[in-house]
């Protein structure tokens, strides 16, 4: 029996992604039923809400979704459907790992970490006002329950990929009750697992050691915001955000979806790399124990990234999106051609 998994398009190259995604996933014999549920500006303007009830109640019904990536609007109006979905379906773990691969142009060998970002909270949580004319106030809640659930989300992936070390980042010297209770919950987590070393670092200087120093990261556990800017900041070591994909997961539902933007410098362009949606299907293929499909895929990524030629513009090469796309879907039906 097939599984039918929610599929975002999303808005910019979201579609391109997704549709190039579809399209290896199905080459790769992952046998998906999709229940497409368009999100984002354009469905704002036609039906009134970025993310209708009917998207969340799809989510809901599938556990699973995959996701292009959506707009938000820049200093007004509507509030980040992205943050939406990830408080009102409680996906409280942002998992996302950040790896060189090899062929690629990058300026790091050996980088292989997972950023573990908490994703209800912090500065996210929507709740800005104007005291005065002139005055605002924007409200960082950090509460314990989510700093500890987080905490031990990472703690429990570290031990469950062999992982060995998490390093939580923050900035608890000058917010000392914000950020300091997000330590002293990872500290108390860190406590019931000793295989596992622990350390704390500033925001500001885990950015720096970042760039100097990537390859000495494992597990980063972060609060929301910091979590969002590392990680770019991360994508950026290892060839940028076209490679990087993302999950964001709850004890019900899981999305998927890579870490980039709608992109809309080259949005319909065809020139958006899929690579990092569909390294996000990989993560999906292996939460729903499709192992098999999930190597495939990878295999023939890895096959594809060796030629320059079959390569995306933002990796230094001359292919479309559309090209990389066929490309993929021709190895992958020539090897479970040959498998079978
Ligand atoms: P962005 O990630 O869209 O783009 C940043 C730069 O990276 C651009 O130069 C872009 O061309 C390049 N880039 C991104 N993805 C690429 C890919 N797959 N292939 C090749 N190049 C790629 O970031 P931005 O410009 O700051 O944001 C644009 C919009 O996306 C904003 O509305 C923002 O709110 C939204 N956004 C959405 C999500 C999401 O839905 N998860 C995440 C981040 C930003």
């Amino acid at each position: 029996m097939s599984t039918t998994i929610t599929l975002i398009p999303g808005d910019g190259i979201g579609p391109e992604v997704t549709e190039a995604t579809r399209r290896v996933l199905d080459a790769a014999g992952a046998g998906f039923e999709y229940d497409v549920q368009p999100a984002g500006a354009e469905v704002a303007a036609a039906e009134g809400d970025p993310l209708p009830g009917r998207v969340l109640e799809s989510i809901r019904r599938n556990r699973v979704a995959l996701k292009g990536p959506v707009t938000t609007p820049v200093g007004k109006g509507f509030k980040s459907v992205n943050v939406r979905l990830r408080q009102e379906l409680v996906l409280y773990a942002n998992l996302r790992p950040v790896r060189t691969l090899p062929k690629v142009p990058h300026r790091f060998e050996g980088v292989d970490l997972v950023i573990v970002r908490e994703n209800t909270e912090g500065l996210y949580s929507g709740l800005e006002h104007e005291v005065v004319p002139g005055v605002v106030e924007s409200l960082k809640i950090i509460t314990e329950v989510a700093s500890t659930r987080i905490a031990r989300f990472a703690f429990e992936h570290a031990r469950r990929e062999g992982r060995r070390r998490v390093t939580a980042v923050h900035k608890a010297n000058i917010m000392k009750l914000s950020d300091g209770l997000f330590l002293k919950c990872a500290r108390e987590v860190a406590r019931r697992y000793p295989k596992i070393a622990y350390r704390e670092l500033i925001v500001d200087n885990a950015c720096m050691q970042l760039v100097l120093r990537p390859e000495t990261f494992d597990v980063l556990l972060l609060e929301n915001l910091y979590g969002d800017i590392v990680s770019d900041l991360c994508a950026g070591l290892v060839g940028g955000l076209g490679l990087v994909p993302g999950a964001n997961i709850g004890s019900k539902v899981a999305i998927f979806e890579a870490v980039h933007g709608t992109a809309p410098d080259i949005a319909g362009d065809d020139l958006a790399n899929p690579l990092a949606v569909i390294f996000s299907s990989i993560m999906m293929l292996r939460h729903l124990d499709q192992g098999g499909a999930a190597t495939r895929i990878e295999r023939a990524v890895h096959g594809v990234l060796s030629r320059a030629k079959v390569r995306t513009r933002d990796l230094g090469g001359t292919a479309k999106t559309s090209e990389l796309t066929a490309h993929l879907v021709r190895l992958l039906r020539r090897g479970r051609a040959a498998a079978s």
